[in-house]
């Protein structure tokens, strides 16, 4: 019989629970890591709370993750036993229509990796081949684990094109994704970084890692206060975090002319948002949108990881073991931590 695991399974909306699973091998080109370290995301709050569009249950949870390769598939020539890896959660096929374009986060055969809470997890062979980086020594399992989210950060700051010096306006700051971006466009020469979020004690993150001006929206009115803080003209970037249909559509009144919004934070499938057409078409506003990242971005993000470029000892907010992982979660939907790290 095969060698059993604990493993925190999601069987929908609400419902997680912690189970021995069977440990799996790893089958041609794939890898089996050991966990040493997973984070919650805010894709798993989603899901915890909502279920996910794409992936129907059961499934073990989680997909942020540092560990050790403990086995290693055949065909594998990259990787060997005892290296500490990470991977993305996704990996492009590289060859459909989407991939030839250099839009391989649209990728038609996009491959997933979920099952970072657990004790033992595969890595599949498209994503070992693609999106998986071994762990220099000076970086911890619980920091390379960042590499999802600052891959879809990296790809929405490309998006934006944001230009040294520029005014950039975060609303729904607090969460990681905003601290990600707070580091990125620092690091990166833009001019200010206006952080507007509801909760002041991740607001005070924000600060520490640099923006310019923080507002809470619970206590100021997000419009004027961007409106007075850029001398009436609005921001030269808005990224939009929060993913609310009211948020959307506040990034859009506070962008300057010939401005930039980036809707960065998804909504359900069937939500119309509204933009006063006019000031979007004679304002020149340019409305983006983006989702993932590419295999070349997770090489950056890793490459930032690793240099110091973004840190992420900010974001981690305390440590917690596999059977915690649901009280983890509403932790984060309370506000009261920004990611967890879950040790298996
Ligand atoms: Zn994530
Ligand atoms: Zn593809």
């Amino acid at each position: 019989m095969a060698e059993q695991m604990c493993a925190v399974v999601y069987l929908g909306p609400e419902q997680i629970e912690l189970r021995s699973l069977p440990v799996p091998e790893p089958k041609e080109g794939e890898l089996l890591v050991r966990v040493r370290a997973a984070l919650t995301c805010g894709t798993d709050v989603k899901t915890y709370r909502r279920g996910h569009p794409k992936f129907p249950p059961p499934f073990v949870f989680g997909h942020e993750f540092g560990g050790d390769v403990v086995a290693v598939g055949e065909g594998v020539n990259a990787f060997r036993e005892g290296m500490r890896v990470t991977a993305n959660v996704f990996a492009e096929c590289g060859e459909c229509f989407y991939c030839q374009r250099e839009q391989g986060n649209l990728c038609a055969n996009l491959v997933y990796n979920f099952g970072a809470f657990a004790e033992y997890m595969i890595i599949p062979a498209s994503i070992v081949r693609r999106t998986t980086f071994e762990i220099p020594a000076h970086i911890a399992y619980a920091e390379a684990a960042l590499l999802e989210p600052l891959v879809t950060v990296v790809h929405g700051w490309h998006k934006a094109a944001v230009q040294p010096g520029e005014t950039v306006a975060i609303i729904g700051a607090g969460g990681p994704i905003s601290l990600l971006f707070i580091q990125l466009l620092l690091h990166n020469g833009a001019g200010q970084v206006i952080a507007i979020g509801h909760s002041s004690s991740r607001l005070a993150v924000a600060k520490e890692l640099g923006a310019t001006q923080v507002i809470n929206a619970k206590k100021t009115d997000t419009i004027t206060a961007i409106r007075e803080w850029t001398r009436g003209y609005g921001a030269d970037v808005v990224i939009e975090c929060a993913g609310t249909k009211s948020s959307w559509e506040t990034s859009v009144e506070v962008v300057r002319r010939g401005g930039r919004v980036l809707w960065f934070g998804g909504l359900p499938g069937g939500t119309k948002v509204e933009v006063d057409a006019a000031r979007v078409h004679y304002g020149e506003i340019d409305l983006l949108n983006m989702h993932g990242g590419t295999a070349a971005e997770a090489h950056e993000a890793f490459d930032l990881i690793v240099s110091g470029g973004v840190k992420a000892a900010p974001l981690l907010s305390g440590e917690v073991p596999l059977e915690q992982v649901e009280s983890a979660l509403k932790r984060m939907i309370a506000g009261e931590a920004v990611k967890l790290v879950v040790l298996p």
